[in-house]
């Protein structure tokens, strides 16, 4: 059964705290209901967050056990004045977080944006997918001045259409997507691997899947001397150099079949570079989620669907 409008609401609430602005929770209210009605399941995981609270988080992965989540201390975050909140895709029972930065990732961000929301994701320097924040003009210095925005709020605001080749998508995985941990080591093996230089964030955008492409030509022509342009581009040299992958099968060819079906929210059975009876069921899985022959072996067509 899908998980209620008003327990999705409910949840928010509360995750973004009482500290949260009214304008600010009105309209990350408003989000909620607009996605919820494209069958969109999204719900807030955090607004006000207190100084100590703050420092609390800052401490994570320096002083305390945890890995890094935050680089603003007390007073640096748009959190601590009630402006900002976080989401998180839910599955349509409303039981697992979905980290994936989707197509409907991202249609949340246009719903937000349309409503007042400055988003995470569009960020130059470090991009954070899940944010979402109103402050009204003002910076974070005039903040801590002690300065407060005046927000109006525009729930009133029509949300923009949806763009024609995301209106069909719909989500058909119901497992989350492998969280951020093991999406963070997949990004910074790749960089160790294959020697690249991308964000080691735990969200696999389009950064991470042509990083993984990248890997995928460099063990094709390690392997097999495809003679391949190594460039991240899905083209019909590389589409002709592919091999089948079968159970049994090891190494870093399967690794990275390993971790794409995971970046696409399957559940592989570890990260281990062998090609055993788990991931064999998640290449099923995959594949007839996608309309296609069900054999369990990663051969052409479901190489191309998985990069594509
Ligand atoms: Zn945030």
């Amino acid at each position: 059964m899908a998980v209620s409008l008003q327990t999705l609401i409910d949840r928010s609430i509360r995750n973004m705290g009482s500290g949260i602005h009214p304008v600010v929770k009105e309209t990350a209210i408003e989000v909620i209901k607009r996605s919820y009605k494209e069958g969109i399941y999204v719900q807030m995981t955090s607004g006000y967050r207190s100084f100590a609270e703050q420092n609390k988080l800052y401490a994570k992965g320096r002083t305390a056990p945890g890995e890094i989540v935050t680089n603003a201390r007390a007073g640096q975050s748009n959190h601590n004045y009630g402006l900002a909140v976080d989401y998180v895709l839910l599955s349509s029972d409303g039981k697992t977080t979905i980290w994936t930065v989707n197509t409907n990732w991202k249609r949340v961000a246009q719903i937000a944006k349309a409503l007042g929301f400055a988003w995470g994701g569009d960020w130059n320097s470090f991009k954070d997918y899940p944010h979402l924040e109103m402050t009204g003009g003002l910076s974070l210095s005039q903040l801590q001045a002690g300065k407060r925005p005046v927000l109006v709020s525009k729930v009133n605001n029509k949300t923009p259409a949806v763009p024609k080749s995301t209106k069909k998508q719909s989500s058909k995985k119901s497992s989350s997507s492998g969280g951020r941990a093991i999406v963070r080591t997949i990004q910074s093996t790749l960089n160790k691997r294959y020697k690249l230089n991308i964000k080691v964030d735990g969200y696999q955008g389009p950064e991470t899947y042509k990083a993984l492409l990248k890997g995928f030509q460099t063990e094709l022509n390690k392997q097999f001397h495809a003679g391949l342009v190594v460039d991240g581009e899905w083209g019909p040299k590389t589409r002709a150099a592919v091999v089948n992958v079968r159970k049994g099968a090891k190494g870093s060819i399967t690794w990275i079949l390993q971790a794409l079906l995971i970046c696409k929210g399957y559940d592989v059975n570890g990260l281990d570079s062998i090609f055993g009876h788990g991931l064999e069921k998640a290449v099923r899985a995959f594949q007839k989620a996608n309309g296609l022959a069900v054999d369990g072996v990663a051969g052409r067509v479901t190489w191309t669907r998985l990069f594509a």
